[in-house]
């Protein structure tokens, strides 16, 4: 693959099916690389223009991919031969490693991630997953001795042992396709269960590219791994209610999550949830503004605002409201934005002009309900663009300090001290993430404990790697991807007891 005109094109390898205009991938059901009946375009959103076509899967064809799966599951050694999975794992992370530079070109095409983000969490270190995992199937302990109890004489041994949970649905949002698909392929892979992948309308070809390394460059057998793209949510909707499926990880919006939650409890299925948030980066008074309003600035920015754990809220001492506000500004008038492709560039576009206008209609909301704007505001064409915004003066109740924009629009909300800072970072129904800066670094940690989030940031520490849980609390989600709670949540859990004596 390579880029051309600010257009993907496809340039062959890895069994890749190749359409008239741009690039045609097939889905993967049962180990066969398939067309779809119908396709759907996905666009670039750097230039706004058509990257290439998608095949649009049916119902029928998640119907067929679970069945596979489900035969997969119940009939084949996969699920109990965990030496086999581990090196199947191997290849992938061979595949992968092989056609990075392939990947990473659709990635900043599709996602408008940028070519600097490809280096990070867009691409090379959700890489470092399949390792990760293919080591824990390898070492990480199946069986549990609880030790012995007596009961009327007679001494009965008691264990847990873990084996996998079953066919998995696994449903993904647009942001980040490769770290999220690989959060959940590779764990669940690991931990002998078989997956439905769907990936996410607005960047589908990225997840289609995961299917056709899986089954031109690694032994995983047929139905193990099935990956599907869809415009609609019935694909979506079948999988979550679907008989079969044992386990729906989900990662998109709270609004979603809801509706996968619902439609799941009518077969009862165990349901891992991955949702939005709305952050808050606290900035106590001993700390040093300047670093912290980098920080934030250059925080917002990422990959446009699109990021679940990104610190949108900022909570700034009240008399140093105003020094904090003119030093984020200075620092987002720094952020380089444009063509993501640039390995200079910092900020890429927004995903669509559907999100953009989302985006747009809250700041101007938030302009009416009486915040300042300091910054930004603007689209910038052509593509998706949107500038770095800057909103002062944020009453903490507003729609802005309240709802996701998943855009690069900070809200700054002064606070009067630890308390109240800590306060008005509970006042969400999120828990994702959260940050605090003091030049204390006991301080710092004594408010981070106060706030309900499944992660922090201290002074700018870095919490995301494969070995790190990863989650939230309150409508953020229920439990953790990645570290070995990740694999976990692909485990049941099995307790026997026997007569000993
Ligand atoms: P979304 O909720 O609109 O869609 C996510 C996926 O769900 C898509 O594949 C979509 O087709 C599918 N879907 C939609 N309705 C469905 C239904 N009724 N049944 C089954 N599937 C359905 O999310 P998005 O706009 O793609 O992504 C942005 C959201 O994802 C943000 O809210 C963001 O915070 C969240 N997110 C969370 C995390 C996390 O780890 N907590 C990580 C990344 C993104």
């Amino acid at each position: 693959m390579r880029v051309q005109d600010g257009r993907a094109v496809a340039s062959g390898g890895a069994g890749h099916s190749t359409g008239g205009s741009g690039l045609t991938r097939r889905l993967l059901i049962d180990g066969r690389l398939v067309e779809a009946e119908r396709t759907f375009d996905t666009l670039n959103p750097a230039t706004g223009e058509v990257l290439g076509q998608a095949p649009d899967a049916t119902v029928a064809d998640a119907e067929a991919a679970v069945a596979a799966a489900r035969r997969a599951f119940d009939t084949t050694g996969w699920a109990a031969d965990a030496k086999e999975r581990a090196r199947c794992l191997d290849q992938l992370h061979q595949a992968l490693l092989d056609h990075k530079e392939e990947l990473r070109e659709l990635t900043i095409a599709e996602v408008g991630a940028t070519r600097m983000l490809t280096h990070a969490n867009q691409l090379e270190e959700p890489i470092k997953l399949v390792p990760y995992y293919a080591g824990l199937a390898r070492e990480h302990p199946l069986t549990e001795e609880l030790g012995e109890i007596e009961i009327r004489g007679q001494r009965h041994r008691r264990w847990v042992e873990k084996e996998a949970a079953g066919v998995v649905a696994a449903i993904l949002p647009y942001n980040y396709p490769n770290q999220l698909a690989l959060a959940k392929l590779a764990p669940a892979l690991a931990a002998g269960c078989t997956i439905v992948l769907k990936g996410a309308p607005e960047t589908p070809l990225t997840t289609l590219a995961l299917g056709e390394l899986i089954a031109s460059h690694t032994d995983i057998p047929p139905g193990v791994v099935n990956v599907l793209t869809s415009s609609g949510v019935e694909v979506g909707e079948a999988l979550t209610t679907h008989p079969d499926v044992d386990l729906v990880t989900f990662t998109g919006s709270t609004a979603t999550g809801r509706r996968i939650m619902a439609a799941a409890s009518g077969t009862v299925k165990r349901v891992f949830l991955e949702l939005g948030g709305k952050s808050a980066m606290i900035v106590l008074d001993d700390a040093d503004f300047g670093l912290s309003s980098m920080f934030a600035a250059f925080m917002i920015c990422s990959h446009a605002g699109q990021g679940c754990a990104l610190t949108s809220r900022l909570l700034v001492p009240r008399e140093h409201h105003d020094t904090i506000v003119e030093q984020v500004a200075a620092a987002l008038a720094g952020v380089t934005y444009g063509d993501p492709s640039d390995p200079k560039t910092y900020m890429g576009p927004l995903i669509s002009e559907r999100q953009r206008e989302k985006v747009h209609g809250m700041v101007e909301r938030a302009v009416a309900a009486g915040a300042t704007l300091v910054t930004g505001g603007e689209r910038v064409d052509p593509g998706f663009f949107y500038a770095p915004t800057l909103l002062s003066g944020v009453d903490p109740d507003s729609e802005i300090a309240q709802e996701e924009v998943f855009g690069p629009v900070l809200a700054v909300i002064p606070h009067d001290g630890d308390d109240d800072a800590v306060r008005i970072a509970n006042n969400s129904i999120f828990g994702l993430s959260g940050a605090v800066h003091s030049a204390d670094t006991d301080r710092a940690v004594a408010v981070a404990r106060r706030i309900r989030s499944g992660t922090f940031s201290i002074n700018g520490g870095n919490y995301f790697s494969a070995d790190a849980p990863f989650g939230g609390y309150k409508q953020s989600g229920i439990g953790r991807e990645m570290g070995v709670a990740g694999l976990e949540e692909f485990q049941e859990r099995k307790t026997f007891g026997a007569v000993v004596s």
